[in-house]
């Protein structure tokens, strides 16, 4: 019920894709500011949320490797790009009224403060909502493994990871017609049937430290809500 919501924290992953709303490219100030309502309205119903967001919409390792360049500068510039969602994120969150704050997992004192478990944790104990910036602040990985690995640091319930559609199918349900939508599924099977939810390494963690995946669309307003209360499509990644 309303009052008491099965999870009590909780990691939210939204790709920097689903910032861009209709353009190609870079932020969709209306967008964000409907992502912070819906995590406006989680803190409403007690829970606590830590969001990773990650950099597509700005920049990808592996376009610069593509053209020869070097990865681990491309890699570099990706993590910049989520440091830029992540601070729009918290503009539109600190415009309504909730209090949140960013933490970098590189180093920018005079943008935000830097990533460590302990503050992080202290924070959310505050009920701050805790945006961690800079992915995992290691080249090779992306911003899922970061959700992952954030979760299992702050001892999130579930993460919760918005996609385009509004759960986990047997195919890609906008390419193949009948493709099966699962509401539970095991870690083991999204990775034996490469179901794509997230990439191995961020299930993997998931799996060996017991988090569910609640993966849900991000384009449903309220929908983050709605799941929150048990209400509302999704697919639970668990045992
Ligand atoms: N990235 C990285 N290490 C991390 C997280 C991200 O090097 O721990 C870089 C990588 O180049 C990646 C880019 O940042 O392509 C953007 O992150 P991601 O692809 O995860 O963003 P999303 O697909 O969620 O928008």
């Amino acid at each position: 019920g309303l009052t008491s919501p099965k999870y009590r924290r909780v990691i939210l992953k939204a790709s920097g894709e689903a910032l861009m709303g209709s353009q190609g490219f870079g932020i969709d100030v209306s967008v964000v500011d409907r992502i912070a309502a819906d995590i406006a309205e989680a803190r409403e119903l007690g829970v606590e949320v830590g969001v990773v967001i990650g950099g597509g919409n700005i920049f990808r390792g592996v376009a610069v490797a593509s053209k020869g360049g070097d990865r681990v500068t491309g890699d570099h510039m990706g993590m910049l790009g989520t440091v830029i969602n992540s601070l729009a994120l918290r503009t539109s969150l600190v415009k309504i009224g909730v209090d949140a704050v960013v933490l970098s997992a590189i180093a920018m004192p005079e943008l935000c403060e830097s990533f460590s478990q302990r503050q992080a944790t202290a924070y959310m104990n505050e009920g701050k909502v805790v945006i961690f910036a800079g992915g995992t602040g290691n080249p090779f990985f992306t911003t899922d493994s970061a959700a992952a690995l954030r979760a299992a640091e702050i001892g999130a319930d579930a993460l919760f990871k918005g996609t385009q559609v509004d759960g986990v199918y047997s195919a890609d349900p906008r390419k193949v017609k009948d493709a099966v939508r699962y509401d539970r599924i095991t870690h083991d099977q999204v990775m034996r049937d490469n179901l794509g939810v997230m990439d191995a390494a961020a299930i993997a963690l998931a799996r060996e430290n017991n988090i569910p995946i609640i993966v849900f669309s991000i384009h449903e307003k309220g929908g983050f809500g709605a799941i929150l209360r048990g209400e509302g499509l999704c697919t639970v990644v668990g045992d």
